[in-house]
């Protein structure tokens, strides 16, 4: 058995960890639709990409400013998110949400949240939870812009 004080350390070395070595970070080419949000609160701030093809998500690329939690935010986002159906990452959402409004009750499934599980402490402190959610709120508001460029378009 991890004692509750080696889990924190361990999962703040994950987010660490993230936060220096940011998976997919970067603007890319090319892109179904781009969100930007900001965090006034924390000052973070993100513009993300995403590139869908035939209902997954082949690429996100993004540019985040902000907390070291913002950051590895984005970076287990990209882990998460790319070469899977669209419908899995609702379903990823959903479980990093609950557990993140849960204020510490719900330790997240590493099943299914991968390294997001790191982030279960952050569900204690309102504010930061605002910055573990950000490129997630980028991330959806992407897809909804995307879904708009193909309903005009068509899809192919
Ligand atoms: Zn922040």
């Amino acid at each position: 058995m991890t004692s509750t004080v080696g889990m924190e350390q361990l999962y703040q070395q994950v987010i660490l960890d993230h936060a220096k070595n940011a998976r997919g970070a970067g603007l890319r080419q090319p892109y179904d639709a781009e969100s930007h949000q900001v965090n006034p609160t924390c000052g973070d701030e993100i513009t993300l990409r995403v590139r869908l093809a035939g209902g997954a998500v082949e690429d996100v690329s993004y540019d985040a400013l902000g907390c070291s939690i913002s950051q590895a935010a984005a970076s287990v986002l990209t882990e998460l998110v790319v070469g899977r159906p669209l419908v899995d990452t609702h379903a990823v959402y959903k479980a990093y949400l609950a557990m993140l409004q849960s204020k510490g009750a719900d330790a997240g499934d590493e099943s299914v949240l991968g390294d997001g599980v790191a982030f279960a402490g952050v569900s204690r402190y309102a504010a930061r939870v605002k910055c573990a959610l950000l490129p997630w709120a980028a991330y959806r508001d992407a897809l909804l812009r995307a879904d708009h460029t193909s309903t005009t378009e068509g899809r192919s």
